[in-house]
């Protein structure tokens, strides 16, 4: 069980080895595995002993506790475990039916893995512009991008914040359209008193080590209230069937197994505590940003904002990011190039697109440490390099 945790150790040996040097000199780390390791480690070796003595490795009794704990935090009748984030939106678009010929409207500004989902399905993704403020996909225009072969809508709820989905989801009620939210980075939030994750037909996420709500390893799930695509997804993360060597679709393997699940069964209580402490730090940049120029993540003020990320918006945006890497000050761009201009995208067919908000937000985006073991004074500190950066005064 230790060589299974040493790799995060050390990562996180390597990311706080300074943090006990003086203010001016410490390093502020981007994430923070271990500190949100070390509430769980107790109860976590205990399971890990049990699972290895039982050596009931996949889809056992952790895993069912978790999904059972899971669909209940989400408000869905169902949870399925999956083998990661980037397969949970494979598996949603199978159970649904998608394939070949048909369209999925997901927007440009995301992480790889929603259109990677959509291309591996063998469907063609046809790519939305987000709003200017929460850079969260824009329902204008989306009714024009509607035609015979769109099957479903992939929203994003980017950095944390849930995309407002009453207006999509009336769409694609009007439209027949299913509805997959890739909610990956977005483990609790909330849009009008309801639970990301249970609005649309299924929701998919990523419990990669680094999200709000992160395993040790990579890990995945789909919530979903409906019976028929819980069978669905139960049957296509195994190989497209239930019962051994009977196969009635096509599927993969794709399975949580039983040490992700021990995790996050137990991390799952801390998680409201830790999105708690993301909006206190989130509130902490809004202050001490106040006067330094560059524009603050917008909120659109339909449910709570987990921060998976805390992107601002400013001119100089490298100039800055190396700013604050010559401080050790962990930053990063979410995401420098927009899935319509990626080779990738274009190699397979993918229509030249003109998206100008996302092209000029992605010059300009940069995201700040933002974990819940940060200190104000970690915040404080990034604060004023920045006004230090611009010349400006707190
Ligand atoms: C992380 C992420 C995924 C993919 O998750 P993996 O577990 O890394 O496969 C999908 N979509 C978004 C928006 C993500 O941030």
């Amino acid at each position: 069980m230790d060589v299974a945790l040493r790799p995060a150790f050390i990562i996180y040996q390597r990311l706080r080895s300074d943090m006990n040097q003086p203010v001016n000199h410490r390093s502020i780390s981007f994430v923070d595995l271990k500190g949100q390791f070390e509430p769980v480690r107790e109860q976590v070796r205990q399971d890990f002993d049990r699972v290895l003595d039982t050596m009931h490795l996949f889809l056992g009794p952790n895993v069912e506790a978790f999904e059972k704990d899971y669909a209940r935090y989400c408000g869905t009748r169902h949870c399925l475990g999956v083998g990661t984030g980037t397969d949970a939106l494979l598996l949603a678009l199978l159970a649904c039916g998608i394939g070949a010929g048909d369209e999925v409207i997901t927007p440009s500004h995301t992480f790889i893995a929603t259109w990677e989902a959509i291309a591996l399905a063998g469907a063609q993704a046809v790519l939305t512009e987000v709003e200017p403020d929460t850079l969260l996909m824009s329902v204008q225009g989306l009714e024009a991008k509607i035609t015979p072969r769109t099957k479903a809508i992939m929203p994003v709820h980017l950095y944390g914040q849930m995309v407002d989905m009453n207006p999509i989801l009336e769409l694609a009620k009007r439209h027949n359209l299913k509805v997959i939210e890739d909610a990956s980075q977005a483990h609790g939030a909330t849009y009008k008193g309801r639970r990301v994750g249970s609005l649309g037909d299924l929701g998919c996420f990523s419990f990669y080590y680094s999200k709000n709500l992160g395993a040790c390893g990579e890990a995945g799930g789909v919530v979903t209230s409906s019976d028929e695509l819980a069978e669905r997804i139960r049957a296509v993360r195994n190989h497209g069937g239930l019962t051994k060597y009977k196969h009635d679709y096509l599927g993969t393997n794709s399975r949580l197994d039983e040490m992700q699940a021990v995790i996050l069964k137990h991390k799952l209580p801390l998680l409201d505590g830790w999105n708690q402490r993301r909006r206190e730090l989130a509130a902490l940049y809004a202050q001490g940003l106040k006067n330094s120029g560059v524009t603050l993540p917008g909120e659109h003020g339909l449910g709570d904002h987990v921060y998976h990320l805390y992107v601002i918006q400013c001119d100089r945006r490298d100039d800055l990011l190396a700013h604050l890497s010559a401080h050790k000050v962990g930053a990063g761009i979410h995401y420098p190039i927009p899935i319509h201009q990626q080779k990738a995208y274009l190699d397979r067919g993918g229509q030249i697109l003109s998206l100008p908000v996302t092209e000029a937000a992605v010059q300009r985006i940069l995201s700040l440490p933002m974990h819940p073991c940060l200190s104000d004074d970690d915040v404080a500190y990034v604060c004023d390099l920045i006004h230090q950066f611009y010349g400006t005064a707190q």
